[in-house]
């Protein structure tokens, strides 16, 4: 039986990136009455976490797309998560030691940068080969006994030359072993790096294709290695392509909110989001642009999906989400959409105490809360008119908090606080009066929660969103 998997890692917001290629993924497994898994690659033990996966697992269910088997339900090939797993990568890395298709590495970072830098020097390319990183036996000796730090590296060609892969959409594509590093198996705690626990797993999974985006055709060569050294038969590959900015670079926070979370906190429809995300590089045989999952299942065919980057447009995505809200829900079901949607307890719960302390009477609570549950707010010059930043400074403000903001890894009041605070700090300029016009841009005017608070339950992406429109 066909069977495929998402294998998100839980080291952010749910991406809308995840969901399209869990969706092609769910529909090629149904489409061939097969089972669609979704695995949680959390190897990465400092960037993951719960909470992360947690909002992928909800999101992904929010928007329809089930799994038969995961970390949350179980299934006869699990664990479903990889840091539970790690027994059995370092079990397949020795297996691959003892058949002479891996080597300890004690090379330090220093020697490592030595060996680049030669490389560089020579013209050649950066990807350092098995006969560079090997130490003499007598060296690797010293140092084991010296219990200094080491990995293991899979072997693989030295020279250049084609590699070979197959894509169910491009084809055979040539890639280059000159391109292959000795690539870094397992680290020096014992975790497995992403090659290493990716191909056990989809082989342990049974895994039979592997639809993902395009970013990972250039680790197919040592995908290919190590099934090889297993003596493993490989999954069909499917690239999938990645989606775009209206500009046409790569979807990127930095131009567009890709959090699944915010699409929710602005109210699109989930079916409409589905839909939408169904049209990116794919269409229906009729051309038809309104369509369910079901529709999709029914339909799809993964020849059909067009290579050119797909443009993630939010206007395109407005409309579909309002024929989806005219067309498909009776009164009483749009009244429960909205009734789910603004007065669910969840969110409930985390706004009141911030209102609470400033309520005379209850009619209070939709004014001094009503801005978290807006889209974009009306702002203009005016709404900054009583700043005490001339208007360079305050575009400033606006666009490096706005800079700042993005490289922010936990979305917490604190962290965002102190971020802000030494930004004020260096240009110079009062915390308050540097807040002033975020206050505006946040919640659209300085009585409201504080903007710490405001920011914090905003998100991430929206608290973005909203600043980078204040800055049009
Ligand atoms: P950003 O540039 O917004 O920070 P990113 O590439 O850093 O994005 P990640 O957090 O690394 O985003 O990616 C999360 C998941 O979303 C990954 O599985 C990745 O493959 C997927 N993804 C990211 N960008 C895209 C895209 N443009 N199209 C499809 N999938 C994407
Ligand atoms: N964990 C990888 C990711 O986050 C999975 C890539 C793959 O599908 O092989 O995208």
């Amino acid at each position: 039986t066909v069977r495929t998997r998402i294998a998100p890692s839980p080291t952010g917001d749910p991406h809308v990136g995840t969901a399209y290629i869990a969706l092609f993924n769910l529909c090629f497994a149904k489409q061939h009455g097969g089972e669609f898994i979704l695995r949680i690659e959390d190897t990465d033990q400092t960037r993951s976490t719960p909470e992360s996966e947690q909002a992928i697992l909800d999101s992904l269910r929010w928007l329809g797309i089930e799994w038969t088997e995961g970390p949350d339900i179980g299934g006869n090939k699990g664990p479903y998560r990889q840091s539970e797993r790690k027994d059995i990568y370092a079990q397949y890395a020795q297996e691959l030691i003892e058949k002479g298709h891996a080597f300890y590495c004690y090379r330090t970072p220093e020697e490592l940068d030595e060996l680049r830098e030669a490389r560089r020097a020579a013209g050649g390319f950066a990807a350092l080969k098995p006969s560079e990183l090997k130490l003499p036996e007598d060296e690797v000796e010293r140092r084991k006994a010296a219990g200094m730090p080491c990995v293991i590296r899979m072997n693989v060609p030295e020279g250049e030359g084609p590699c070979p892969i197959n894509d169910m959409l491009r084809g055979t594509i040539e890639l280059d072993w000159g391109q292959v590093d000795a690539q870094i198996l397992l680290k020096s705690d014992g975790m497995p790096t992403y090659h290493l626990a990716n191909v056990v797993d989809d082989h342990l999974m049974d895994i039979t294709h592997v639809l993902r985006g395009e970013e990972w055709i250039n680790s197919a060569p040592k995908h290919k290695l190590l099934y090889e050294y297993f003596g493993w038969e490989m999954p069909q590959l499917c690239h999938l392509p990645l989606l775009r900015n209206p500009d046409k670079s790569k979807l990127s926070k930095r131009k567009n909110p890709t959090s699944i979370l915010f699409y929710q906190r602005m109210g699109y429809l989930p079916e409409a989001l589905v839909n939408y995300l169904g049209r990116m590089g794919w269409s229906m045989p009729d051309e038809r642009e309104k369509f369910s999952l079901a529709d999709m299942v029914a339909n799809f065919d993964v020849q059909r999906v067009s290579l050119g980057g797909p443009i993630f447009d939010v206007e395109k995505l407005n409309w579909l989400n309002s024929l989806w809200i005219r067309e498909d829900l009776s009164t009483e079901q749009l009244a429960k959409r909205l009734h789910d949607w603004l007065l669910n307890e969840d969110s409930l719960l985390k706004v009141i105490p911030h209102a609470q302390k400033r309520m005379n009477t209850l009619s209070d609570f939709i004014p001094l809360s009503g801005f978290l549950a807006s889209g974009y707010l009306p702002i203009t010059q005016e709404s900054f008119s009583e700043s005490k930043l001339d208007e360079d400074n305050l575009k400033k403000v606006l666009q490096f908090s706005l800079w700042k903001l993005e490289a922010l890894r936990t979305w917490e009041r604190d962290e965002i606080f102190s971020t802000l605070k030494s930004l004020a700090d260096n240009m110079e300029i009062k915390i308050k009066d540097f807040l002033a016009p975020m206050f505006i841009a946040v919640s659209g005017t300085t009585a409201s929660f504080s903007v710490m608070d405001s920011m914090e339950l905003l998100g991430p992406d929206m608290t973005r969103a909203r600043l980078r429109h204040a800055l049009n």
